[in-house]
């Protein structure tokens, strides 16, 4: 539904987005992860048809954006980082003029705009002026503009920024609903967000994309070798022993200044969990605490985006470690 390879954006001298390549299915939500200035705002806005790229190849809904921008572009539901609203017009009425904008003929429109009023929850508000909305409302008065006229396809630049609590959640549910149905990428900060409503995450930074998967994909890829957390009541003197003796187990290493709390390096398909309550079984030991440590998209987030330019090449030796293919 989105194809895009070799996307490519220059400013000038300056490489904004530099030849990306990615896909993104019918009915799968993808969320697109980078630091400031990564990138992420120029890509979507070359995929809605807002920038032209500088090259590349793009299809947006089957249609070629560089061939047939303005059927292209109606495959295409935008909601901007920072929505672009008329303040003195009512809700309904400019709901009224997107969907004229949008070439909906009036019989269409009408039943159209109820529909998209109730499925952003505006009802209460659709005829309030907008500019006295607050930040949430407005947001949903976009989202409900973007998606007015069914596009197959759906872009959501930030959709949550801004909003309070409540507020993100009651737009999350949304996108999750609309995502369902249609073709959805959607750029956050918001890690845990992009974790709940992600199918798949691309990482970008730099212009380029570091990692991509779904979000277990990428915990797992990234994960490194597995860690787990043990605590024995009173610390057995023997643990540290018979502890990295069990299989899959590299490493023990004992928490300094807490007695009874390990931490054991495995390989990274090991799952000895098991053998360590065995362990403390047969021993008699008591086991207050087993956990396995799962990396975050955060840990994740951090590791792949923080190299500063010209730091040389801590981000290569992260790709050659646990991974088996190199990211596209
Ligand atoms: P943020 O998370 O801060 O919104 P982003 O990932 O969306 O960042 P972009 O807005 O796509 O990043 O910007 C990518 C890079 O391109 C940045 O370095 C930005 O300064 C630069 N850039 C964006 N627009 C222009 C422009 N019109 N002219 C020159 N450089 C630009």
């Amino acid at each position: 539904m989105i194809d895009a390879q070799g996307l490519t954006r220059r400013y000038g001298e300056f490489t904004a987005v530099d030849g990306i390549s990615f896909t993104v299915d019918e009915g799968e939500i993808v969320g697109m992860l980078g630091p400031n200035g990564a990138g992420k705002t120029t890509t979507l806005r070359m995929i809605t048809g807002f920038l032209p790229p500088t090259d590349g190849h793009l299809t947006v809904g089957g249609k070629n954006l560089f061939t047939d921008p303005v059927a292209a572009r109606r495959e295409v539901g935008y909601l901007p980082e920072n929505v672009a609203l008329y303040p003195e017009m009512r809700v309904s009425e400019y709901l009224r003029y997107r969907a004229m904008l949008e070439g909906l003929p009036r019989g269409q429109a009408k039943p159209r705009i109820s529909e998209t009023v109730r499925s952003c929850f505006l009802e209460d508000v659709e005829n309030q002026i907008i500019g006295t909305l607050s930040k949430g409302y407005r947001q949903r008065v976009g989202l409900a503009a973007a998606i007015l006229h069914h596009p197959s396809v759906l872009v959501l630049d930030e959709p949550t920024v801004g909003l309070d609590p409540k507020q993100i959640i009651a737009i999350r549910e949304l996108i999750r609903e609309l995502g369902h149905k249609q073709t959805l990428l959607l750029s956050s900060h918001i890690l845990p967000e992009v974790e709940l409503l992600c199918d798949r995450v691309i990482i970008i930074d730099r212009g380029r994309i570091v990692a991509e998967g779904s979000p277990q994909d990428l915990q797992e890829s990234w994960l490194g070798n597995t860690i787990l957390r043990v605590e024995l009541k009173d610390g057995p003197g023997e643990a540290p022993e018979v502890l990295g003796r069990l299989p899959g187990v590299v490493a023990v290493e004992t928490l300094a200044g807490e007695a009874g709390f390990y931490r054991l390096e495995c390989t990274q398909s090991a799952d000895p969990r098991q053998a360590v309550f065995e362990a403390a079984k047969e021993r008699g030991w008591i086991l207050l605490e087993l956990a396995r440590e799962q990396a975050s998209l955060e840990d994740i987030f951090v590791r792949l985006t923080t190299q500063e330019p010209g730091a040389g090449s801590e981000l290569g030796e992260v790709f050659s470690a646990p991974r088996e293919e190199e990211p596209s």
